[in-house]
């Protein structure tokens, strides 16, 4: 299951990366009001969120690790280069640590269970502490010869897997530069590399982690799975549809996460923006039989379409 150690210099990298965005995120408040702060910012920050983000919900995490569509060559590999710009690992790594997360979710050999260390109160912090981020401080790295063999034969992806550290000055620089042109100063690129670039990144990887800390907590359970899986709807907007999260556990390959009425599911929307554009095929929307078959009792089907 396991293939080695971090070295010493990757565990260092994984808490410098990992925390260094998290202090500029607390001392960026007071800076919220009044210099230091503006519109350009505010649209390049959330300009790399949602296009860094959508890199990971549909490309790391729908299309690499779940297969729910089959896309083109350019947007494969775009969608590889979109997610290795948030900074949350390379794709092979992280495509290979989420198909174990699912291999065995809540039990033994999760990567990242809240459950780990029991279910009193002091295990759920700690485990609440480990699923959000501690777990990524472990030495230890998931085999990818066995969880990620599919990448491990792809050129492409090899590739992009190897220019990670580059993408991630790119992502951290792009943002300073397009504020420093846009506003043609040097201040106006310091301060889009401030909310743009660290702080951006900052609350992607909080978004992130939440996914498998919260969502494996507190929520709706509709659907029947073998985990503690969960739906936590304040999430939604900003994890792009992920926090559906016990719809995803019931139907891991499904394109749409939010399957049922009203659950706002940004990234399966811009799948079918794809579909309709013909980028990609083969799509696997959710099939109201399948659900309705593994709707947990007192829950009535609610299908979307
Ligand atoms: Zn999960
Ligand atoms: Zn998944």
């Amino acid at each position: 299951m396991l293939a080695g150690e971090q070295t010493r210099a990757q565990n260092f990298l994984v808490k410098l990366f990992a925390i260094v965005p998290l202090v500029a995120l607390l001392a960026a408040v007071p800076f919220a009001w009044g210099w230091g702060l503006g519109w350009t910012d505010v649209g390049l920050a959330v300009g790399f969120y949602f296009l860094t983000g959508l890199g990971v919900t549909i490309g790391f995490h729908r299309y690499f690790t779940h297969g729910a569509f089959k896309a083109n060559r350019g947007l494969r590999i775009a969608l590889a280069i979109a997610g290795s710009m948030a900074m949350q690992g390379p794709v092979i790594g992280w495509v290979a640590d989420h198909r174990r997360h699912h291999a065995y979710a809540d039990r033994d050999g999760d990567p990242h269970s809240p459950w780990r260390f029991g279910t009193t109160p002091a295990a759920l912090v700690k485990g609440f502490w480990h699923a959000h981020m501690g777990w990524l401080f472990q030495r230890e790295q998931t085999n990818a010869r066995r969880f990620a063999p599919d990448l491990l034969a792809d050129r492409d992806i090899i590739r992009i897997n190897r220019w990670f550290p580059a993408l991630t000055v790119v992502t951290l620089l792009a943002p300073a530069l397009l504020g420093g042109l846009i506003t043609l100063s040097w201040w106006g690129a310091v301060t889009a590399f401030f909310w743009a670039g660290l702080v951006r990144v900052a609350l992607l990887h909080h978004v992130t982690w939440s996914v498998n800390s919260l969502c494996h907590m507190i929520g709706d359970r509709p659907f029947a799975a073998r985990d503690k899986s969960a739906n936590f709807w304040p999430l939604a907007i900003a994890s792009m549809g992920e926090s559906w999260h016990n719809s995803h556990h019931a139907d891991p390959t499904g394109a749409r996460h939010g399957v049922r009425r009203g659950q706002l599911d940004m990234s399966a929307r811009l799948i079918w923006v794809f579909e309709k554009l013909g980028w990609v095929t083969d799509v696997r929307w959710p099939r109201a039989d399948r659900l309705a078959r593994k709707l947990n009792p007192g829950y009535e089907a609610s299908p979307r379409r």
